[in-house]
Protein backbone atom coordinates (compact mmCIF):
# COMPACT_ATOMS: atom_id res chain seq x y z
CA UNK A 1 0.00 0.00 0.00
CA UNK A 2 1.34 3.46 -0.76
CA UNK A 3 1.48 5.61 2.16
CA UNK A 4 3.18 9.41 2.07
CA UNK A 5 2.35 9.29 6.05
CA UNK A 6 5.83 6.75 6.58
CA UNK A 7 8.01 9.28 5.84
CA UNK A 8 6.56 11.31 8.57
CA UNK A 9 6.58 8.80 11.05
CA UNK A 10 8.72 10.56 13.40
CA UNK A 11 11.07 14.05 13.79
CA UNK A 12 13.98 12.22 12.68
CA UNK A 13 12.59 10.55 9.79
CA UNK A 14 10.95 14.12 8.69
CA UNK A 15 14.49 16.01 9.27
CA UNK A 16 16.42 13.12 6.85
CA UNK A 17 14.49 13.06 4.22
CA UNK A 18 14.08 17.24 3.86
CA UNK A 19 15.75 18.12 0.53
CA UNK A 20 16.78 21.75 2.44
CA UNK A 21 17.16 22.59 5.78
CA UNK A 22 17.61 26.29 6.93
CA UNK A 23 20.38 26.84 9.31
CA UNK A 24 21.77 30.45 11.60
CA UNK A 25 24.43 30.01 8.70
CA UNK A 26 21.52 31.17 6.00
CA UNK A 27 20.77 34.11 7.70
CA UNK A 28 22.08 37.92 7.77
CA UNK A 29 21.09 40.16 10.23
CA UNK A 30 19.89 43.45 9.76
CA UNK A 31 21.09 46.17 11.68
CA UNK A 32 20.31 50.07 12.35
CA UNK A 33 23.04 51.87 13.45
CA UNK A 34 22.40 55.35 14.74
CA UNK A 35 25.07 58.54 14.37
CA UNK A 36 23.80 60.33 17.19
CA UNK A 37 23.91 57.45 19.74
CA UNK A 38 20.25 57.34 20.35
CA UNK A 39 18.95 54.05 20.69
CA UNK A 40 15.56 53.33 20.89
CA UNK A 41 12.75 50.79 19.21
CA UNK A 42 12.08 51.83 15.81
CA UNK A 43 8.49 53.35 15.52
CA UNK A 44 7.66 51.53 12.38
CA UNK A 45 9.03 48.36 13.51
CA UNK A 46 8.35 47.82 16.88
CA UNK A 47 9.90 45.15 18.39
CA UNK A 48 13.33 46.14 16.48
CA UNK A 49 15.93 48.93 18.02
CA UNK A 50 18.16 51.27 16.64
CA UNK A 51 21.68 50.85 17.62
CA UNK A 52 25.12 52.94 18.81
CA UNK A 53 27.99 52.64 17.38
CA UNK A 54 29.23 51.04 20.72
CA UNK A 55 26.33 48.71 21.10
CA UNK A 56 26.60 47.25 17.31
CA UNK A 57 29.53 44.82 17.78
CA UNK A 58 28.47 43.48 20.98
CA UNK A 59 24.94 42.48 19.72
CA UNK A 60 27.19 41.61 16.02
CA UNK A 61 29.09 38.66 18.93
CA UNK A 62 25.84 37.50 19.51
CA UNK A 63 24.79 36.87 16.11
CA UNK A 64 27.91 35.05 15.59
CA UNK A 65 27.39 33.51 18.71
CA UNK A 66 24.15 31.84 17.16
CA UNK A 67 26.24 31.04 14.08
CA UNK A 68 25.00 33.92 11.85
CA UNK A 69 27.63 35.03 9.43
CA UNK A 70 26.88 38.02 7.86
CA UNK A 71 25.55 41.58 8.73
CA UNK A 72 23.77 44.08 6.29
CA UNK A 73 24.72 47.63 7.99
CA UNK A 74 22.69 50.78 8.18
CA UNK A 75 24.05 54.02 9.40
CA UNK A 76 21.71 56.65 9.94
CA UNK A 77 23.22 60.17 9.75
CA UNK A 78 22.86 63.17 11.99
CA UNK A 79 22.69 65.18 9.02
CA UNK A 80 22.86 64.57 5.30
CA UNK A 81 23.79 67.08 2.59
CA UNK A 82 22.76 68.78 -0.93
CA UNK A 83 25.19 65.90 -3.00
CA UNK A 84 25.65 63.21 -0.66
CA UNK A 85 29.30 64.19 -0.51
CA UNK A 86 29.22 63.32 3.09
CA UNK A 87 29.37 59.70 2.37
CA UNK A 88 32.97 60.28 0.78
CA UNK A 89 34.43 61.72 3.89
CA UNK A 90 37.26 59.26 5.14
CA UNK A 91 36.16 59.75 8.53
CA UNK A 92 32.54 59.29 8.16
CA UNK A 93 30.30 57.51 10.15
CA UNK A 94 29.66 54.30 8.18
CA UNK A 95 33.55 53.71 7.85
CA UNK A 96 33.88 54.22 11.64
CA UNK A 97 31.15 51.29 11.25
CA UNK A 98 33.18 49.38 9.29
CA UNK A 99 36.27 49.60 11.40
CA UNK A 100 34.74 49.01 14.35
CA UNK A 101 33.00 46.30 13.57
CA UNK A 102 36.38 44.79 11.58
CA UNK A 103 38.39 45.13 14.43
CA UNK A 104 35.92 43.26 17.21
CA UNK A 105 34.96 41.18 15.32
CA UNK A 106 37.90 40.10 13.22
CA UNK A 107 37.77 38.46 9.46
CA UNK A 108 35.46 35.88 8.95
CA UNK A 109 32.62 38.04 10.15
CA UNK A 110 31.05 39.18 6.80
CA UNK A 111 29.80 42.85 6.84
CA UNK A 112 27.58 43.68 4.04
CA UNK A 113 26.95 47.96 3.12
CA UNK A 114 23.86 48.95 1.80
CA UNK A 115 24.76 51.44 -0.62
CA UNK A 116 22.25 54.22 -2.19
CA UNK A 117 22.07 58.19 -2.57
CA UNK A 118 19.28 58.67 0.06
CA UNK A 119 21.23 57.80 2.74
CA UNK A 120 23.46 60.84 2.60
CA UNK A 121 21.44 63.24 0.23
CA UNK A 122 19.36 65.99 2.24
CA UNK A 123 16.44 65.38 -0.14
CA UNK A 124 16.80 61.39 0.48
CA UNK A 125 16.52 60.50 -3.30
CA UNK A 126 18.01 57.52 -4.09
CA UNK A 127 19.40 59.00 -7.23
CA UNK A 128 20.52 62.26 -9.19
CA UNK A 129 17.79 63.96 -11.00
CA UNK A 130 17.72 67.47 -13.15
CA UNK A 131 14.21 68.89 -14.44
CA UNK A 132 12.77 64.88 -13.53
CA UNK A 133 14.98 63.31 -15.33
CA UNK A 134 17.48 60.73 -13.78
CA UNK A 135 21.05 61.13 -14.35
CA UNK A 136 21.99 57.35 -14.22
CA UNK A 137 25.58 57.65 -15.06
CA UNK A 138 26.34 60.24 -12.36
CA UNK A 139 24.53 58.68 -9.63
CA UNK A 140 26.48 55.35 -10.51
CA UNK A 141 29.73 56.98 -10.60
CA UNK A 142 28.81 58.65 -6.85
CA UNK A 143 28.22 54.70 -5.82
CA UNK A 144 30.75 53.65 -7.18
CA UNK A 145 33.08 56.34 -5.15
CA UNK A 146 31.03 55.64 -1.77
CA UNK A 147 31.58 51.98 -2.62
CA UNK A 148 35.29 52.26 -2.25
CA UNK A 149 34.92 54.07 0.79
CA UNK A 150 33.14 51.64 2.21
CA UNK A 151 35.66 48.79 1.29
CA UNK A 152 38.66 50.50 2.69
CA UNK A 153 37.22 50.94 5.78
CA UNK A 154 36.43 46.96 6.15
CA UNK A 155 33.34 46.17 4.19
CA UNK A 156 33.39 42.40 2.60
CA UNK A 157 29.99 43.11 0.59
CA UNK A 158 28.77 45.93 -1.59
CA UNK A 159 24.98 46.02 -1.88
CA UNK A 160 23.52 48.87 -3.85
CA UNK A 161 20.04 49.41 -3.51
CA UNK A 162 19.58 52.55 -6.02
CA UNK A 163 18.85 50.25 -8.78
CA UNK A 164 19.71 52.43 -11.59
CA UNK A 165 21.31 51.11 -14.62
CA UNK A 166 25.14 51.03 -14.95
CA UNK A 167 25.41 50.80 -10.48
CA UNK A 168 26.80 47.28 -10.60
CA UNK A 169 29.10 48.16 -13.70
CA UNK A 170 30.40 50.88 -11.87
CA UNK A 171 30.68 49.69 -8.33
CA UNK A 172 32.80 46.67 -9.90
CA UNK A 173 35.34 48.53 -12.23
CA UNK A 174 35.20 51.69 -9.38
CA UNK A 175 36.07 48.16 -6.74
CA UNK A 176 38.82 47.07 -9.13
CA UNK A 177 40.41 49.86 -9.66
CA UNK A 178 41.25 51.06 -6.27
CA UNK A 179 42.55 47.39 -5.73
CA UNK A 180 39.36 45.76 -3.97
CA UNK A 181 39.09 42.65 -6.19
CA UNK A 182 38.17 40.58 -3.33
CA UNK A 183 34.86 42.80 -2.56
CA UNK A 184 31.83 41.03 -4.00
CA UNK A 185 28.80 42.58 -5.40
CA UNK A 186 25.46 41.82 -4.08
CA UNK A 187 22.64 43.76 -5.99
CA UNK A 188 19.20 44.25 -4.75
CA UNK A 189 16.40 43.51 -7.42
CA UNK A 190 13.05 45.21 -5.96
CA UNK A 191 9.69 44.39 -6.83
CA UNK A 192 7.06 47.38 -6.23
CA UNK A 193 5.66 47.00 -2.80
CA UNK A 194 4.40 49.26 -0.28
CA UNK A 195 6.23 46.70 2.66
CA UNK A 196 9.33 48.93 1.92
CA UNK A 197 7.77 51.69 3.89
CA UNK A 198 8.40 51.19 7.83
CA UNK A 199 12.27 50.99 6.77
CA UNK A 200 12.06 54.45 4.47
CA UNK A 201 10.81 55.81 7.73
CA UNK A 202 13.37 54.32 10.03
CA UNK A 203 15.94 55.30 7.68
CA UNK A 204 14.33 59.32 7.22
CA UNK A 205 15.28 62.51 8.77
CA UNK A 206 12.23 63.93 8.05
CA UNK A 207 9.49 64.40 9.70
CA UNK A 208 7.15 63.63 6.67
CA UNK A 209 7.43 60.40 4.27
CA UNK A 210 9.75 60.64 1.47
CA UNK A 211 8.25 61.73 -1.93
CA UNK A 212 10.48 62.50 -5.17
CA UNK A 213 12.82 60.61 -7.64
CA UNK A 214 13.52 57.22 -4.77
CA UNK A 215 14.00 53.86 -5.71
CA UNK A 216 10.26 53.14 -6.96
CA UNK A 217 11.03 54.36 -10.51
CA UNK A 218 13.18 51.75 -10.48
CA UNK A 219 11.57 48.86 -9.04
CA UNK A 220 9.74 46.41 -11.15
CA UNK A 221 6.45 46.03 -11.79
CA UNK A 222 5.22 43.57 -9.30
CA UNK A 223 3.24 41.57 -11.80
CA UNK A 224 5.59 41.36 -14.66
CA UNK A 225 8.26 38.77 -13.73
CA UNK A 226 9.74 39.70 -17.18
CA UNK A 227 10.63 42.90 -16.12
CA UNK A 228 12.29 41.29 -13.24
CA UNK A 229 14.63 38.63 -14.93
CA UNK A 230 15.91 41.70 -16.75
CA UNK A 231 16.73 43.35 -14.42
CA UNK A 232 18.45 39.92 -13.15
CA UNK A 233 20.59 39.54 -16.31
CA UNK A 234 21.72 42.66 -16.47
CA UNK A 235 23.15 42.86 -13.11
CA UNK A 236 24.55 39.64 -13.63
CA UNK A 237 26.18 40.52 -16.90
CA UNK A 238 27.57 43.80 -15.56
CA UNK A 239 29.38 41.53 -12.49
CA UNK A 240 27.18 41.07 -9.63
CA UNK A 241 28.60 38.04 -7.39
CA UNK A 242 24.96 38.04 -5.44
CA UNK A 243 20.89 38.90 -6.21
CA UNK A 244 19.36 40.10 -4.01
CA UNK A 245 15.35 39.53 -4.62
CA UNK A 246 13.49 41.89 -2.57
CA UNK A 247 10.45 41.85 -1.13
CA UNK A 248 11.06 37.93 -0.31
CA UNK A 249 7.32 36.87 0.57
CA UNK A 250 5.38 38.60 -1.89
CA UNK A 251 7.84 37.03 -4.81
CA UNK A 252 8.66 33.57 -3.84
CA UNK A 253 8.36 32.41 -7.44
CA UNK A 254 10.67 34.93 -8.51
CA UNK A 255 13.38 33.61 -6.19
CA UNK A 256 12.64 29.89 -7.64
CA UNK A 257 13.00 31.67 -11.09
CA UNK A 258 16.07 33.01 -10.68
CA UNK A 259 17.32 29.90 -8.79
CA UNK A 260 16.76 28.23 -12.24
CA UNK A 261 18.11 30.76 -14.35
CA UNK A 262 21.66 31.47 -12.58
CA UNK A 263 21.94 28.12 -10.70
CA UNK A 264 25.49 29.16 -9.65
CA UNK A 265 24.94 32.67 -8.68
CA UNK A 266 24.49 32.48 -4.81
CA UNK A 267 20.45 33.90 -4.70
CA UNK A 268 19.86 35.83 -1.39
CA UNK A 269 15.82 37.01 -0.55
CA UNK A 270 15.03 39.93 1.80
CA UNK A 271 12.46 39.26 4.73
CA UNK A 272 11.82 43.40 4.90
CA UNK A 273 10.53 45.42 7.10
CA UNK A 274 6.60 44.92 5.80
CA UNK A 275 7.24 41.52 5.83
CA UNK A 276 8.60 42.09 9.96
CA UNK A 277 6.11 43.98 10.84
CA UNK A 278 2.90 41.82 9.00
CA UNK A 279 4.66 39.18 11.40
CA UNK A 280 5.08 41.21 14.71
CA UNK A 281 1.80 42.31 14.37
CA UNK A 282 -0.24 39.08 13.76
CA UNK A 283 2.17 37.32 17.08
CA UNK A 284 0.87 40.42 18.95
CA UNK A 285 -2.98 40.92 17.49
CA UNK A 286 -4.01 37.70 15.74
CA UNK A 287 -4.70 33.92 17.51
CA UNK A 288 -1.33 32.97 15.73
CA UNK A 289 1.70 31.97 17.28
CA UNK A 290 4.86 34.25 16.15
CA UNK A 291 7.72 31.78 16.28
CA UNK A 292 5.76 29.15 14.09
CA UNK A 293 5.12 31.87 11.34
CA UNK A 294 8.20 33.62 11.44
CA UNK A 295 9.56 30.29 10.51
CA UNK A 296 7.08 29.39 8.13
CA UNK A 297 7.84 32.35 6.03
CA UNK A 298 11.77 31.66 6.68
CA UNK A 299 11.26 27.74 5.76
CA UNK A 300 9.35 29.23 2.49
CA UNK A 301 11.52 31.58 1.09
CA UNK A 302 14.30 28.69 1.69
CA UNK A 303 11.94 26.15 -0.14
CA UNK A 304 11.63 28.65 -3.05
CA UNK A 305 15.58 28.61 -3.95
CA UNK A 306 17.09 31.21 -1.39
CA UNK A 307 20.77 30.49 -0.41
CA UNK A 308 20.80 32.93 2.28
CA UNK A 309 17.48 35.58 3.84
CA UNK A 310 18.37 38.86 5.34
CA UNK A 311 15.93 39.10 8.13
CA UNK A 312 15.36 41.50 10.64
CA UNK A 313 14.27 38.67 12.55
CA UNK A 314 17.51 36.95 12.27
CA UNK A 315 18.47 36.86 15.86
CA UNK A 316 15.34 35.21 17.00
CA UNK A 317 15.39 32.46 14.05
CA UNK A 318 18.87 31.40 15.10
CA UNK A 319 17.74 31.01 18.78
CA UNK A 320 15.23 29.39 17.30
CA UNK A 321 16.98 27.05 15.08
CA UNK A 322 19.38 26.09 17.67
CA UNK A 323 16.68 24.85 20.07
ZN1 LIG B 1 17.83 54.68 -1.61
Amino acid sequence: MRLTTRIKKSKSMIRLVRPTELTPSDLIYSIFVREDGRKFQIPSMKGENYLSLTDAPKLCKKAVDLGIPAVMIFGVLKKKDADGSIALRKNSFHTKIFRTLKKELGDDFVLISNVCLCDYTAEEFCVYSEKGKVLNEKTAEMLGKIAVVHADAGADVIAPAAMCDGQVKHIRSALDEAGFDDVSVMSYIKTDSCLFQPFFEAMTLSKSPRQGIDSSKFRTDIINQKMFMQKVDLDISEGADFIIVKPALTNLDLILRVKQAYPSTPLAAYQVSGEYAMIELLGRHAHVDKKILLMETLSSIKRAGADMILSYHAMEAARILKK
